[in-house]
């Protein structure tokens, strides 16, 4: 066949052999990669039944995740995030998310918290939740190899552990996951008790140096607007436009009715879906039984009750939040919440209400038949029912507003309540305060604020 005589033999006959060598460099590959498998088995001899099985799903791209429960909120919520702090920047950010009375989570870097490890303290102190973001965000390194992703994910783990006292459980990829992870890299941190989260709001604050606030915000009204939003954000240095566009971001949000909170392990992360990797990377089962052991020895929740002390890891989670005292301070009077009477949520202070209204002289009066508390100042009525999540607002006996107000508790008897939202309703205000373990105290400005809207404009 190759004989033929004509005169597009020779380019075939070239065709042919191209195809030949590129498929016996194909076969060299594969029996290159084949027998190194192998090898790195034998070598370990570590991988179970069930490990092989789940090494072969992780490396044909397939998920695998521990199974999680999360609590969905109850009203439409969004999580601001900032990424690749704490910069010089960061301390204007706290200063308006203070301002607005909004919490926020920050991916930190390693190298940054040990620069600013006081703006880290800050962080935590005012009720925001932290995440890892690796060490120094080179991704060369970080998606060269899950070694080292993970040398860095723990080297941070340990600067927070000494800069703020423990070791956040929630992880940002750097770039994000889309193209840089790996079902293995998605593995690994779930057996080591880390909560990776994505975003589905990008601001754009990082598609390129000095996106202007006005691109930002307008890029953000585009949504989607889900149930849950998760904003991407960066307070690193250079991104001065997200200072100046955040609060227009937050009116925003709060324009639609969102609820702001942090994110935690309840809530269920954003995820890009696992695609083909910009990365060329290998995965031995010798390596994937070293990685999958360590990760679990890292992780509290696979702890062998058997090892000894010294060998165990130290706790990961903050201690109870609510199990030292609180105090309200009403200028010059102080009011002690002791341990235990107060709830301290993602940053979000409850008290019973009872206890906040008496104390701005409101009255207070719980009628059983209708499960509702009526807080009266002066002309003015609020009626909480916990069971609708509603707050009906009254003036001189006029129904005025409906406020959904689903972030109420009924506990032991009490009705709690978020304390900033509550002190707006009433009229005051909240100063400074500190949520610190040994210095827990709120400075409460009576009257000070002005009487929200639905007060003022009757609806009926
Ligand atoms: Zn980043």
């Amino acid at each position: 066949m190759l004989q033929l005589p004509y005169p597009s033999r020779r380019r075939g006959g070239t065709l042919v052999r191209l195809f030949a060598l590129l498929f016996l460099i194909a076969a060299l590959a594969g029996a290159a990669a084949l027998p190194a498998y192998a090898a790195a088995d034998e070598e370990s001899g570590r991988l179970s039944d069930g490990d092989q099985a789940v090494f072969h799903a992780l490396a044909s791209g397939k998920k695998i995740m521990q199974p999680h429960d999360y609590t969905a909120p109850k009203s439409p919520t969004v999580y601001l995030t900032f990424d690749d702090g704490p910069s010089k920047l960061t301390p204007q950010v706290l200063d308006i998310l203070q301002e607005e009375g909004v919490k926020a989570t920050f991916f930190e870097l390693g190298e940054q918290v040990r620069e600013y490890p006081d703006i880290a303290k800050r962080v935590v102190r005012e009720g925001h939740a932290l995440g890892n973001h690796t060490y120094d965000h080179v991704y060369q390194s970080l998606y060269g190899s899950f070694a080292e992703f993970w040398r860095q994910v723990k080297e941070t783990d340990d600067i927070f552990a000494g800069t703020v006292g423990f070791r956040p459980r929630l992880l940002r990829a750097p770039g994000g996951t889309a193209t840089n992870f790996d079902a293995f890299y998605f593995y690994f941190l779930d057996q080591a008790g880390f909560t990776v989260f994505d975003w589905n709001v990008d601001s754009g604050d990082s598609k390129r140096a000095n996106v202007p606030a006005s691109e930002m915000i307008d890029t953000i009204k585009r949504g989607p607007f889900a149930h849950e939003v998760t904003v991407l954000m960066h307070d690193g240095t250079g991104h001065a436009q997200t200072v100046k566009a955040l609060p227009d971001i937050i009116k925003l949000f709060k324009d639609k009715g969102y609820t702001f909170a942090t994110l935690s392990e309840q809530v269920k992360p954003e995820q890009f879906a696992v695609t083909k990797t910009k990365w060329p990377r290998a995965m031995p089962p010798g390596k994937f039984a070293k990685l999958a052991a360590d990760v679990h020895g890292f992780n509290p929740a696979w702890q062998d009750q058997a090892k000894p002390a010294s060998q165990q890891v130290k706790p990961v989670s903050p201690p109870p939040a609510n199990d030292v005292p609180l105090q309200l301070r009403f200028g010059r009077a102080h009011a002690v919440l002791p341990p235990g009477s107060y709830d301290l949520e993602e940053g979000t202070l409850y008290v019973p209400l009872r206890f906040l209204a008496s104390r701005l002289g409101a009255s207070v009066a719980w009628d059983d038949r209708t499960r509702t508390a009526t807080v009266r100042a002066g002309l003015r009525e609020l009626n909480y029912e916990p069971n609708t999540g509603t707050i009906r607002a009254e003036v001189a006996g006029k129904p005025s507003a409906r406020i959904p107000f689903a972030d109420m508790k009924l506990a032991a008897g009490s009705i709690f309540v978020p304390l900033r939202a509550t002190l707006t309703m009433l009229g005051g205000a909240v100063g400074g305060y500190s949520m610190l373990r040994d210095d827990r105290y709120v400075d409460i400005r009576p009257g000070l604020g002005a009487y929200p809207a639905f007060f003022t404009s009757p609806l009926y």
